[in-house]
Order: structure tokens, then sequence, then C-alpha cells
């Protein structure tokens, strides 16, 4: 059996406007946060063990007459051992496994092809939802850390003219069972020692995949918590080794500072000028460079956590001398020491006019943030020959 959400506070559409800040664009204005045509017909994603409320978990084992701390035992399984499949659960009668798991942990993302690069330390997964959209993922292990890139929507309505991902349109919000299945997935991975490298633990997650996450806050929060709480609670990823990244979503940015989490703050800002940022990142005419900025120092002042800005580097557009100067400038108006800037080369999408930086471009680039005295690191353009792009590989099999 499995249960459905209808009356559930899941948020499955994009218009969380409250929460997010992010109102309805229509189909003719800056945001295509408009919902796909078949909306209805896709329904919401069947309600995983993650999304229920402690008393919702009740209610459901209730109807199954489980005593409640089969609950716990369910959680236990999920969290601390990856597990969704109850044949395994040998402290479970076995009468109750083929229910609880129907109940508890229907199958809600499905792989449908994963490329690897980086000598097997880089593994990117599209995958399927129960409604046919699809999402990716990417693991990637290093020296010291693996990280799990994770999407939280299918799509994105920021519309970003030069992104793969911008290009999709925004089709809905992903649930928080959606969010978290990719974790649970990606951290059994690495435990089994199924990518390079050997067995090992994931360690960080960043919100870079698919999506605006401000955009589906409330979905995206609950996985948050449940991915740093320890178990039976959740995967005991410490909540300092979660990055939340935004295109600029003010309001949302306000909000995260509220929540007292640890979690690294990334911020989009790809240039420097208000002028330049309207035409690369619509949503600068909503939320400005100097609000974003604004909102972003706010949170480095309440969080203690220096606060990532991102700046995908584009040649002869954002990619100038004028513009780290114009960058660095911004950013100490407000102090030292505050942000970390991770210049990202473009990995251009096919038939696009925004391309890759020169090599000399992007050097030049770095040292007029480091002589001004701006921590800044060229991101590793991890599974760059395989797609890598923000959204391509789902793009590409859409
Ligand atoms: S760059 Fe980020 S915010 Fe902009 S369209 Fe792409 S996924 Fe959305």
């Amino acid at each position: 059996m499995t249960i459905s959400n209808d009356d559930m506070a899941q948020d499955t559409v994009p218009h969380d406007a409250a929460s997010s800040g992010i109102t309805p664009g229509g189909t003719t204005g800056a945001f295509r946060d408009v919902l796909a045509k078949d909306h209805a017909r896709r329904g919401k994603p069947p309600l995983h063990l993650v999304d229920m409320s402690a008393e919702q978990r009740g209610e459901a084992a209730q109807r199954l007459n489980l005593q409640p701390f089969r609950v716990k035992q369910l959680a236990n399984h999920y969290f601390a051992h990856y597990d969704t499949d109850t044949e395994h659960f040998s402290d479970f009668p076995a009468d109750m496994r083929s229910r609880a798991s129907s109940a508890f942990f229907p199958p809600l993302i499905s792989e449908v092809t994963r490329q690897t690069a980086d000598e097997g330390t880089t593994v990117k997964t599209l995958w399927e939802l129960f409604d046919g959209a699809r999402i990716e993922s990417v693991l990637m292990r290093y020296p010291k850390r693996t990280t799990l890139c994770i999407s939280s929507q299918v799509g994105c309505g920021m519309g970003c003219p030069f992104c793969a991902t911008g290009q999709l349109g925004l089709t809905r919000n992903m649930s928080t069972g959606e969010i978290l299945e990719q974790v649970r997935i990606a951290a059994k991975a690495t435990r089994d020692g199924d990518i390079a490298g050997g067995p090992g633990r994931l360690s960080n997650v960043v919100f870079m995949g698919m999506g605006e996450p401000m955009g589906n806050y409330r979905s995206v929060m609950a996985a948050v918590r449940q991915m740093s709480a320890l178990p039976p609670e959740g995967f005991g990823i410490s909540a300092r080794n979660i990055t939340v990244s935004t295109v600029g979503v003010v309001p949302g940015i306000n909000k995260l500072a509220k929540e007292g989490l640890p979690v690294r703050l990334a911020v989009s800002l790809h240039a420097p000028t208000d002028a330049l940022r309207d035409e690369l990142v619509p949503m600068n005419k909503r939320f400005n460079t100097t609000k974003v900025l604004d909102a972003a120092h706010a949170y480095y002042l309440s969080s203690k956590r220096r606060v990532s800005i991102e700046y995908a580097l584009m040649r002869g557009i954002n990619d100038q001398a004028e513009h780290a100067r114009e960058l660095a400038k911004r950013l100490n108006h407000y102090g030292d020491d505050w942000a970390h800037v991770n210049p990202i080369p473009l990995n251009p999408i096919e038939g696009s006019r925004w391309t890759a930086s020169k090599p000399e471009d992007e050097r030049q680039f770095l040292d007029i943030l480091h002589r001004a005295g701006i921590a800044a690191t060229l991101r590793d353009t991890r599974g760059s020959d395989i797609d890598g792009a923000c959204g391509q590989l789902a793009a590409k099999h859409q």
C-alpha cells in the first residue's frame, strides 16, 4: 500500500511565495516559475518516511498495526544503514516487512543512466522520478572528502540564459524524500566502495544540481535537517559540510540565516554590476547585486560561516580585468575575509553564445582578486568531460 500525500504539507508546486520570495512570473515574465502544463496529471510523489511528521509516522504505523517502536527501527535502517529493503530487516516481523516497505519506503528515484570520469572518482547519475521527470546528481571523491551535488527541483525557473537547466524551465519542486534519496543512495555507494577509491563516507552535500533551492525552501530545509541529524533522525552529515546555493533569492537567504544551522551559503553572483547581471541572471531584476550582497554579508555575520560567491567565467562577457576589479571592490566594501570567490570555468552548452574563458583570462581574474585580498579558488571542473555543466545530462535526455 502506498499512502497518498494529498493532505500533506509537502510542497511540490513551485509557488512557495511566502517562504521563498519567488512569486509567479507567468510564461512571459522574467522567470519561468510556472507549473508544467501536465502538473495535474503528475500528482504528488508518494509519501516517504522522511516526508512524514512524527504524528504521520505514528498514524501510518497504526494503520499497519505496528507498535510505535517499529517506526524507529525503520528510521534506523534508513539513516544508519542506508537500507530500504525491509527483507534485510531481521529485527522486523517477517509478515510485516512488505507492508512496511510500501507504507514507508515507496521507490522514489530510479537510475536511468550513469557516467563516470576522473578515473571513476566522479559519477554523474541521471534519475527518473515517479512521474517520469528526470533529475541528476554528481558524486565526487577527493582525497579527504566525498561530496555529493544534488538537485532540489525538476528543471529550474530562474532562466539564466547560459545554463542548460535554465533552458528546461521549471517542471516542479522535488519532495524531501526525492531529495534525500539521492543522498542515501550516494552514502550507501560510498560506504560500499562502489565509487573508485575504496569504501569511505559521504562527508559533504551541496545543493548545486538542478533547481533553485530557495524556490523549494520547505522541502530543502526538511532535507537539510534530516541530513545533519544523527541516526535514527538523520544521516549524521555535519551541517557545516552542507552548502545551500542560491541565485540570490534574498528572502530565502534571510530565512536561512534565522534557522540557526551552520550550513554554508553559496551565492551565484556571476557579475559584479547590475547592468551585466541583469543580462546573465534574470532574478537580478527582482533582487539586485546590492540586495544580494547585503543579504549574503548578513548571513556571514549571523552564521560566522564564510559565504561562497560563485562566478561562472564567460569569455569576453564577465571575465575581464575590469570585472575582477569591480567584484573585489564590491566584496571589500563589506570588510575582510567574509567571502570566498569560486570562479567556475563555464562548461558551455551546445549552440550557446556563452563560452568558456581563455586560461590567461582566468588566471588574470584570480590574480586581481588575490591582490585585492580576496580569497578565491578556481573551482575544479569535475566531470567536465561528461556533460558536467549544470543540468546538461538531464537536458540531453529530456
Ligand atoms: S544557473 Fe542555477 S539558477 Fe540559473 S537557471 Fe541554471 S540552475 Fe537555475
